[in-house]
């Protein structure tokens, strides 16, 4: 199984930037308080990224995401006018995450020529230099959905265990599945809609921005909603549901429930 890969910024994600600037003496902050047209422009302060700390829970986050095995890069911007900003990136990565991303940055103002599919994820607290171009899906850090780091740890051990819900327990299947990979989703689909095809009333997808879900309607008035973390997976299963409705004559398929 190809792993999924997630690119993560650096500025307002993995580092907290505020924290160089409360280092810095004040003769400093105040040469760089004002580029000119009333904007601070302390990222031109050599050495500044040197000094900046992890956001908070970011380094646990990141080897959490590493035990479940994401593939892990940095996709970080470094300003153009100060050349030691480049050079201090990696030393902060070498320094809080050698041991994740060791040899695995990327430093550019272009992130959306990234070659990147549904089953990629970008973390970016900003929609700027190709971030919200990003050919994958861009989980905006600092958003109301994804506000902290467990938010988004969460959302991602989501993504690998697709959750199966319904409203109530159907003839012996519970109602609240963890299905951890595509084989097992397709016999579980495959065994549920063996199981209750005839009572299908209709089946649709309800697309929302990072995620699907299945609408199954049954001529019994029950309402199964299938959550589904990942776009192609959706499609999958709603395909997968039309033809074994089509196909009256399916038999009998295994089915593995799996602990959640
Ligand atoms: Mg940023």
């Amino acid at each position: 199984m190809i792993k999924k890969k997630i690119f993560v910024d650096m500025d307002g994600v993995l580092v907290n930037f505020q924290s160089g600037i409360d280092k810095l003496d004040e003769t400093t902050k105040l040469k760089y308080a004002d580029d000119g047209n009333g904007k601070s422009h302390y990222d031109d302060v050599p050495g500044i990224f040197s000094l900046m700390e992890p956001m908070p829970g970011a380094i646990d986050a990141v080897r959490r995401l590493q035990k479940m095995d994401y593939d892990l890069y940095i996709l970080s911007t470094a300003p153009w006018g100060n050349p030691s900003a480049w050079a201090d990136k990696v030393a902060w990565v070498t320094k809080h995450l050698d041991d994740v991303f060791h040899k695995r940055v990327i430093i550019t103002h272009c992130k959306d020529l990234l070659a990147a599919n549904d089953d990629a994820f970008l973390i970016d607290d900003r929609t700027g230099h190709g971030a919200s171009e990003f050919g994958g899906r861009h989980i905006q850090f600092g958003t109301e959905c994804f506000p902290d780091w467990s938010t988004v740890v969460d959302f991602m051990k989501s993504n690998i265990a697709y959750r199966f819900k319904a409203n109530k327990s159907i003839g012996g299947f519970p109602n609240e599945l963890i299905i951890e990979d595509d084989n097992i989703i397709y016999r579980t689909f495959s065994a549920i809609v063996k199981f209750k095809y005839n009572e299908i009333s209709s089946v649709s997808v309800d697309k929302h921005s990072l995620f699907s879900d299945i609408i199954i309607k049954t001529n019994g008035g029950q309402n199964i909603r299938i959550d589904c973390f990942s776009h192609s997976v959706a499609e999958k299963i709603h395909t997968l549901i039309l033809s074994g409705l089509e196909d009256h004559s399916q038999s009998s398929i295994d089915f593995d429930p799996i602990d959640s």
